[in-house]
């Protein structure tokens, strides 16, 4: 930390102006923040990447009104795939408006929320590189390269979106601990002149995964041994062919590769999600083998989880210590991402006879064990991410469902709590009161914050986890901060949003 006063002219900046990046920008924007990214490209990332959009991702689209667009061009996949295993995860019977799995090129999805960005006012700077950064008490200064020379902008913070080489990171002194690439495979985006039915074969030989594309064209990812142990370099379409032609018996005449890569199982995770004025998200916090397509879904969410701690901060209405919230809810996250994508990694990529074995098992668990399929999709869907109270001990009354994602509740008059969250407010449901009778609750809007919006709805009737529940108080992101079985909740209702809320 240097000292001297330094005035920040810029309330954030962003490095980096990825979709993480970019979609922090419009979280923070929502609030008002003045929001400048800082890019190093020209132009965003042609390549496909990644394509897999989660159930939870579409609720972070829908509760800010901009779920259809995705809607209206992804593909929808009933299930979804752990490591490639033949049997696949039923998500028709996860609770989300969204039980499917939504197949979509990451070029549109950065392009769907980059129209986004310039329609609510994000400032975005290309030809920014970001080369250093100097912390001090009261500002943090990002120097960049640019084509007019170096550049050097004061900022409240400085928010690291510039993904798994992160200068940011480095800059600021964060390390990013783990092991480094040991097992390789490959993927590309094809025509198939014969698809087959099944979506991936495992055996002796290799894995072979398929996804069709929009657009008519599939992504086929494969390991087989060499590609295990050993990083395959110049992979062409005829080569492909004949991987996957030792794997399924044809080469699915797999032909006109619009894109071709490797991808390695590095795992590493930043120790720390902030320092000072200097904050970490998406691939520059997380990085790993895209197993399950799970890192643009976790990076999303991690802005879901930053931008309106930071924006509350920055408006001076925070609690104390709300943002250091943002590490100690999402480093853990990470870490268990960096699990399960180790777990699929070690399946997909080793083909022992005994490792096979396992696949065989583990593939029959998720075809006949509802409760095992269910339990692999609901994390695989996002949906399970939870925020449990960080002192159990100084909560212990706390409902079991606090921190949980709320599932999307109607409430009385139409719509529901994904629509009422578009505002980017706190929302304290009152499920108790009848349709058009006023809420005892409504007058906490007055008495303690106005960026609180009360609404009554049914009973969540069908959800067992929440029989009893009379009121609950919603996050800005969707997650539950306080929920409340008394018969009348008005009482345990102010004292929850007196302590969760500061006062404006
Ligand atoms: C082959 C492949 C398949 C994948 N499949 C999936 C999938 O199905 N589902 C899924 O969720 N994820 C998947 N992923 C992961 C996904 O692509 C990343 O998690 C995602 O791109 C992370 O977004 P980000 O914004 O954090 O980082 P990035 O997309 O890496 O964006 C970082 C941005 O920062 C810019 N930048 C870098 N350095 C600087 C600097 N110094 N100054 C200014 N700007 C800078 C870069 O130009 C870039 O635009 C896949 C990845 C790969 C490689």
């Amino acid at each position: 930390m240097l000292g001297g006063t330094h005035t920040a002219a810029h309330e954030v900046v962003i490095a980096g102006g990825g979709p993480v990046g970019l979609w922090l920008a419009c979280e923070l924007r929502l609030y008002g923040v003045d929001v400048t990214v800082l890019e190093t490209r020209t132009e965003p990332d042609p390549h496909s990447r990644a394509l897999a959009v989660h159930p939870r991702t579409l609720e972070l689209f829908a509760a800010r009104g901009l779920v259809e667009p995705f809607l209206a061009e992804g593909l929808r996949m009933p299930g979804g795939h752990f490591a490639a295993l033949t049997r696949r995860m039923d998500f028709s019977r996860l609770d989300t408006p969204y039980p499917f799995m939504l197949l979509l090129p990451q070029v549109r999805t950065e392009q769907l929320i980059g129209a986004h960005a310039e329609a609510v006012g994000v400032r975005v700077l290309r030809e920014h590189r970001v080369t250093g950064l100097a912390q001090h008490e009261d500002a943090v200064t990002v120097e960049a390269d640019t084509p007019a020379g170096r550049r050097r902008l004061d900022a409240a913070y400085l928010i690291g979106c510039d993904g798994s080489r992160s200068t940011v990171r480095a800059a600021a002194g964060i390390g990013f601990p783990g092991r480094a690439a040991t097992r390789w495979s490959w993927l590309a985006d094809v025509t198939l002149d014969a698809p087959p039915a099944m979506q991936s074969a495992s055996n002796e030989h290799g894995t072979v995964l398929l996804f069709p594309l929009p657009g008519g064209f599939h992504r086929v990812v494969g390991s087989d041994a060499r590609t295990a142990q050993e990083k395959p370099e110049d992979l062409d379409v005829e080569e492909l062919r004949t991987r996957v032609r030792r794997v399924m018996g044809t080469d699915l005449g797999m032909r006109d590769p619009r894109w071709i890569s490797i991808v390695g199982n590095a795992a590493r995770q930043a120790e720390r999600y902030r320092h000072g004025r200097v904050l970490l998200a998406g691939d520059a916090a997380h990085s790993h083998f895209p197993a399950g397509g799970p890192g643009l879904n976790v990076g999303l969410a991690d802005a879901g989880n930053l931008g309106w701690k930071l924006a509350q901060t920055l408006a001076g209405t925070a609690p104390d210590g709300l943002l250091d919230s943002y590490h100690a809810e999402r480093h853990p996250v990470g870490q268990e991402l960096l699990r399960s994508t180790s777990a699929q990694t070690g399946l997909m990529t080793s083909h022992t006879p005994e490792n096979l074995a396992l696949r065989g098992l583990l593939a029959e668990l998720i075809g006949t064990v509802p409760e095992f399929s269910d339990a692999l999709a609901r994390r695989a869907a996002g949906i399970a991410v939870g925020y449990p109270p960080a002192d159990a001990s100084g909560a212990p009354d706390a409902h079991p469902l606090t921190g949980t994602r709320a599932p999307d509740l109607a409430v009385h008059g139409g719509g529901t709590l994904l629509s009422l969250l578009r505002r980017g407010r706190y929302v304290l449901l009152d499920l108790t009161t009848a349709p058009g009778a006023p809420s005892p609750l409504a007058p906490l809007v007055h008495d303690t914050t106005p960026g609180l919006d009360v609404r009554t709805g049914p009973p969540a009737s069908g959800r067992p986890d929440w029989a009893r529940v009379t009121a609950a108080l919603v996050r800005p992101d969707g997650h539950l901060a306080w929920l409340s079985t008394d018969a009348d909740p008005a009482g345990p209702a102010r004292a929850a949003v007196t302590a969760t809320l500061a006062r404006r």
